[in-house]
């Protein structure tokens, strides 16, 4: 099956509601209008330089989304446009954001990312350091942020009791911010989990928005 029918495919499959990120990373501008031509209108990259000239060159109603890890000193390159950044760790990010978004007059839109899988490389937040995050003075200040919900990314195993696991213990964590934190903040709902090998799995234990990237476009080559 070509990009297309993927995209199709894959769409039509999802529990109403969930949103679907195509994940183009590495793939050129031609594979991401063949998704775009299919329908798709969300698209998520994890390299700064990449998503910017993406931006310039693709249409302008694609809504950007970062997923990768995002450096203080290239937020400004993103900040006039990104529609969702998908992997806030620190209140720095956060400050640097804020700095960024009030210079471009708009309000950012983030998910905090939190650690539930075994391996130690992946990055993100426990609960508590995203309570430190949430309570403390200078959060409180940060006009031109807004946190929309939760981000994670499960053990790559094959053991679908152990992502299972993983994937309940965001929704755990999600449930919990709302009650503390966002109760009266409608736009806190998302819960970012599920990639090509688990997104179904994901949309089960309460996903929102799933990324996806190679069940679209076809394997990635780095090089
Ligand atoms: C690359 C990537 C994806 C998509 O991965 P696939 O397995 O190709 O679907 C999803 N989320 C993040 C954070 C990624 O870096």
């Amino acid at each position: 099956m070509g990009i297309v029918d993927n995209y199709k495919h894959i769409h039509a499959g999802l529990k109403e509601g969930v949103k679907l990120v195509a994940v183009s990373k590495t793939k050129p501008n031609e594979d991401i209008l063949e998704a775009y031509e299919a329908g798709c209108r969300i698209f998520g990259e994890n390299k700064v330089q990449e998503l910017t000239s993406k931006y310039e060159e693709l249409p302008k109603d694609i809504e950007w989304h970062f997923i990768g890890h995002l450096q203080s000193n290239k937020v400004k390159y993103i900040a006039p446009f990104i529609g969702l950044i998908h992997g806030i760790d620190s209140l720095k990010l956060l400050k640097v954001l804020n700095k960024e978004g009030r210079k471009n007059d708009r309000i950012i839109s983030c998910l905090l990312q939190f650690h539930i899988a075994e391996e130690q490389s992946k990055f993100g937040l426990d609960y508590q350091e995203a309570v430190d995050i949430l309570t403390s003075p200078a959060f409180a200040d940060l006009q031109f942020v807004e946190i929309r919900g939760v981000m994670g990314m499960a053990t790559y195993t094959d053991d679908s009791n152990q992502v299972r696991k993983e994937f309940q213990t965001l929704k755990g964590i999600f449930s919990r911010l709302k009650e503390a934190y966002f109760q009266n903040q409608s736009s806190f709902a998302e819960i970012s989990m599920g990639m090509s090998g688990d997104y179904q799995l994901a949309i089960e234990e309460g996903s929102t928005m799933v990324r996806v990237g190679s069940k679209i476009f076809g394997e990635r080559q780095y090089h």
